[in-house]
């Protein structure tokens, strides 16, 4: 099995907990589990128990394959209230209050678009005007209707196409830790690329050291790493996934108002509870902008988060309030 061909223990500090870690690929891209565990059965265990939740939520949550849960939905509920699972019904959920909260912003009924810009940076070439009206106008969150009480789901257009890749990765790695944390290992770290779900601190440590953003250290007003404990911290922007069309670079982001990606260099990246939230409103707040994405966050009593806005050699950074107190808050524990 990968996970356990991958498995390595790296060393610790001193305590019984040992360092383990193994890479494995799902949702699309590597995830990494590390956990600290008295010995290698224990670490397996957990370390097993967390790429299982996730498997199970890939086949619940993609778009990529046509026999997901999700990929179903929008042909088996046209005109019709379908129940869903839990896993589902949640990330759905929180998606059309981020929907709301945004004015359309964030959709997680863009599939169509999302799909055609998908094979735009496959091909190198742009969607045309027809096809992005074309896709745009099987798209809308106004038409996707949850029933909370009946846990049912039903559209009321043919042809929609849900997408909740600006969610799942960091719902699926907050439940990874859930899985490995009833599992009795109190501290793990699961990243699915830019999604991360953290447990109790490691041992000897007052948490997990993560990257904030790679400025050049001249930027002082914010560190570039944060130690963290129970807490998921999602980055959004558009260094991974572009398509660059003479001299401008679109995001795999897509703005809803333009039904094509972003062309704003903004990285957003939020610490939250749960990875559902972090992850739905780095990407809500990516589409919003800086001002409004940052109003955003300051609503959500939870939340905290970085922007980072370049515009040609310019560089903004702003932290939420939150995000200030937390960074506050840890210098003060470190000169204590
Ligand atoms: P993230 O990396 O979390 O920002 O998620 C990006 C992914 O979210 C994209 O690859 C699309 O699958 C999807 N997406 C793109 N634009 C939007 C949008 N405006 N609202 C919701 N999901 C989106
Ligand atoms: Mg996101």
């Amino acid at each position: 099995m990968a996970a356990l061909a991958s498995l390595f223990v790296l060393p610790s500090t001193a305590s019984e907990l040992q360092r383990f870690e193994a890479v494995e690929p799902h949702m699309g891209t590597l995830v990494r589990i590390t956990v600290y565990a008295p010995d290698l059965p224990a670490a397996r265990t957990a370390i097993a128990s967390g790429f299982a939740r996730i498997r199970s939520l890939n086949e619940t949550l993609s778009d990529y394959t046509a026999d997901s849960e999700l990929s179903r939905l929008t042909t088996v509920a046209v005109n019709r209230a379908v129940p869903v699972s839990d896993d589902l019904f949640r990330v759905l959920a929180a998606a059309q209050r981020l929907a709301v909260a945004t004015d359309g912003a964030f959709d997680i009924t863009l599939g169509p678009l999302t799909q055609l810009w998908r094979e735009a940076r496959r091909t190198g070439v742009p969607p045309s005007e027809a096809a992005r009206a074309a896709a745009a106008a099987r798209t809308g969150f106004r038409a996707l209707h949850l029933d909370p009480k009946a846990r049912t789901v039903r559209v009321d257009r043919p042809g929609m196409r849900l997408d909740v890749g600006a969610i799942g990765k960091g719902y699926a790695a907050s439940e990874a830790l859930a899985a490995i944390t009833r599992g009795g290992t109190s501290s793990a770290l699961v990243a699915i690329s830019g999604d991360l779900a953290m447990s109790g601190a490691p041992p000897g440590r007052s948490g997990w050291r993560v990257g904030l953003h790679g400025l050049d250290p001249s930027v002082t007003a914010v560190p570039q790493t944060i130690e963290l404990t129970h807490a998921a911290v999602s980055t959004s922007g558009n260094a991974a996934q572009h398509l660059d069309v003479a001299g401008t670079r679109y995001s795999h982001i897509l703005d809803p108002a333009t039904a094509a990606g972003l062309t704003d260099d903004l990285t957003v990246t939020v610490i939250a509870p749960h990875g559902l939230e972090a992850d739905g409103l780095d990407t809500a707040a990516a589409v919003l902008g800086l001002s409004r994405g940052l109003a955003l966050v300051e609503q959500q009593p939870a939340a905290a988060a970085l922007f980072v806005h370049r515009v040609g050699a310019r560089t903004e950074v702003q932290a939420s309030t939150r995000l200030t107190a937390l960074i506050a808050a840890a210098n003060g524990s470190a000169s204590r």
